[in-house]
């Protein structure tokens, strides 16, 4: 099913990220995750897409399994990265014969230590380029990220926004946010969203922090800034695991309990392929 048909059903979807497992360990451990999350009867459930060959193939299996075996409704990510149109069309003939309706289409980061995106020969340089491609070729349902705190290589949000206008025209049918950790970024952005006629859903992505280390991770990886009064709770329980993750948890209801209740088409969860802290937090939802 398109996400869209989706849409006219469920005034709110909440959906689940996950990533292939790299390895038969993680397999396992990934395989006991989605049984418990599938009780919670996401509305869609989508696939990363990786930079490397094997990751690549990885990700159109995984998407075939949890749609063609297991039944959930399933979006494939997929990126510019090293995407020749001739590349493009094969795996997209690929996930078309699969079955699976939906792609989350992307431009994807540069090589490490790069600082710059560079397109390859016959390729596309921005996500709005392979979507108008894959709109003209296909009958995908197409979603897009959006950076409620802007995109980092962009100079300034207003024209992240411009450029996330061209995306939408181009044929992205909603758009999903990275993630962030407070409201008030994704409520400024929906106001500048819907004043540049960008008016389609915009369902915000979110993860729990639930250890001082991922605050240390966070703040290496990710342009979302954290809280200052979040960081400081976590940081004088480091010591205490398990009252970091419960400072986490209690966060993260809050945070989305107040962008349900602010007119958000729903959450968009990024699992790390795990499963306790979503379970937790949407059974109290
Ligand atoms: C929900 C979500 C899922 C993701 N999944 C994956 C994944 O599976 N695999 C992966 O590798 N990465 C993934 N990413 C990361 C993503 O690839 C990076 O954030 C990447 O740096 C930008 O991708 P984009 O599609 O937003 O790019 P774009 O929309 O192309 O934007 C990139 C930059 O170019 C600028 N720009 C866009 N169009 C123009 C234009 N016409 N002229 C000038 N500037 C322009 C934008 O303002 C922005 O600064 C995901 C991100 C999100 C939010």
């Amino acid at each position: 099913m398109k996400i869209t048909d989706l849409f006219l059903s469920q005034e709110k979807t909440f959906s689940f990220e996950f990533f292939p497992p790299k390895d038969e360990i993680s397999a396992v451990d990934f395989g006991i995750n989605v049984g418990r999350l599938m009780r919670l009867s996401p509305s869609f459930v989508t696939v990363t897409y990786g930079a490397g060959g094997s990751t690549q193939a990885r990700t159109f299996a995984l998407v075939d399994y949890l749609q063609n075996t297991i039944g959930l409704t399933t979006v494939a990510h997929y990126t510019c990265v090293n995407a020749t149109r001739d590349k493009v069309k094969k795996d997209l003939d690929e996930i078309r014969d699969k079955g699976i309706e939906n792609l989350m289409l992307l431009r994807g980061d540069p090589p490490k230590g790069e600082e710059r995106f560079k397109p390859v020969e016959n390729g596309f340089k921005y996500a709005s380029e392979l979507i108008s491609y894959v709109d003209e070729n296909y009958n995908f349902c197409i979603a897009g990220a959006a950076y409620v705190e802007k995109h980092p290589e962009a100079e300034s949000l207003e024209e992240d926004i411009t450029n996330l206008k061209t995306k939408v025209n181009a044929g992205a049918d909603y758009l999903v946010t990275q993630l962030f950790f407070n409201n008030s970024y994704y409520f400024r952005f929906i106001e500048l969203a819907r004043k540049h006629g960008i008016n389609c859903r915009i369902i915000p992505g979110i993860i729990p922090i639930t250890s001082y280390r991922q605050i240390e991770r966070f703040t290496l990886m990710s342009s979302a800034k954290i809280p200052e009064e979040l960081k400081v709770d976590i940081e004088a329980n480091k010591n205490d695991p398990e009252k970091s993750y419960e400072i986490g948890i209690k966060y993260t209801i809050n945070q989305c309990r107040e962008l349900l209740e602010n007119g958000a088409p729903g959450l968009h969860f990024y699992t790390l392929n795990k499963s306790r802290a979503a379970v937790e937090i949407f059974e109290s939802l």
